[in-house]
């Protein structure tokens, strides 16, 4: 292994932008490979509950592209996606995804906005509808192990707050202004797992490690007491200045929370509250998808995508009035 390079990834193969317009020049090509990336073996039908393989192609694409023999009715590559009701091209949504999967403190809404050539308001609907492509992969995850368990807190000071938003601010260690992310990362695999929580008590935390490590799973943490009488459970010390002591560490899980850290700081200067989990599951997705050739990373997100939707409506939904859209980039200079 040569030295400052992490094991393995130095191998993976990137694409660089040269690349990704020699393969996908037009909107066309870009249709084609959401197509083969979403049904590797041939379109199904995306309507609810039908998934039939029998599935005709529409030659003139009116209404739409494909047609189920099914069920009858038509759909194409965007039916029952984040892609859905979209009227963005396929290549501006490829391209928006490149930028996300490529940038690893994140993509700001304003940087695709003046990317993309598209609205900043259609830009940052945008990128939570890829967030959304990475929302389920690691809070379905059950690890091995051994599995690392970590609390981090992200945020700004309260009184640069909304009351509402410092009234859901949690208590426990760490800060009263910040929200806390709880996260697994499983030795094994090197997956890593992580979920916004409203409080760092025991039964949460608790609750976050037995949804993700079975009782006989060997369980690292740092010297929270809330996990105190798990078996198979060995914490380091932080408080009393231990970090590492053997295989007993959590600097894995940790270097997910200093590249969360780094968006945050270095992009985004803010994750409110209410999208929070969403900036999580970017960072963790990508985290998962790390060791991977950078054309393996684009296929997978855009096979993530299957039966997620987000629409404009219920991104914003419940905002105070003149707060729907977020800012997530600091001023422009
Ligand atoms: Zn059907």
């Amino acid at each position: 292994m040569s030295k400052g390079k992490a094991p393995g990834q130095h191998q993976r193969k990137g694409m660089t932008l040269m690349e990704f317009f020699d393969r996908f020049p037009d909107d066309a090509a870009a249709e084609r490979y959401l197509a083969e990336a979403r049904w590797p073996d041939g379109p199904r039908c995306p309507h609810d509950g039908c998934d039939s393989a029998n599935v005709q192609i529409v030659k003139n694409r009116k209404p739409q592209p494909f047609r189920c023999r099914t069920c009858r009715k038509h759909f194409s590559v965007r039916t029952n996606t984040p892609m859905h009701a979209s009227n963005l091209g396929f290549r501006v949504w490829l391209l928006a995804m490149y930028l996300m999967v490529t940038g690893i403190k994140g993509t700001s809404s304003m940087k695709l906005h003046r990317d993309l050539g598209v609205t900043y308001r259609t830009a940052w609907h945008l990128s939570h509808r890829i967030r959304e492509a990475w929302a389920d992969q690691q809070s379905l995850s059950f690890f091995d192990g051994p599995v690392e368990i970590d609390e981090t807190y992200i945020g700004g000071k309260a009184k640069n707050m909304h009351a509402k938003d410092r009234e859901r601010r949690i208590s426990g260690r760490g800060g009263v202004d910040k929200a806390a992310v709880v996260g697994a990362k499983d030795r094994a695999t090197g997956k890593v797992s992580a979920e916004v929580v409203k409080a760092v008590d025991a039964p949460t935390l608790r609750e976050f490690v037995d949804s993700h490590a079975a009782p006989a799973t060997t369980v690292f943490t740092d010297g929270a007491t809330a996990y105190r009488g798990r078996q198979n459970h060995h914490a380091v010390l932080h408080s009393l200045g231990e970090y590492v002591r053997g295989e007993v560490h959590t600097n894995g899980i940790e270097s997910l929370w200093s590249m969360l850290k780094r968006g945050y700081v270095g992009t985004y200067h803010k994750m409110s509250d209410k999208h929070l989990h969403r900036y999580v599951s970017e960072f963790a997705g990508r985290h998962n998808h790390r060791p991977l050739d950078t054309a393996d990373q684009l296929t997978l997100t855009v096979n993530s995508m299957n039966g997620k939707r987000l629409p404009y409506a219920e991104l914003v939904a419940n905002a105070p009035a003149g707060t729907a859209v977020e800012r997530d980039y600091c001023e422009p200079w």
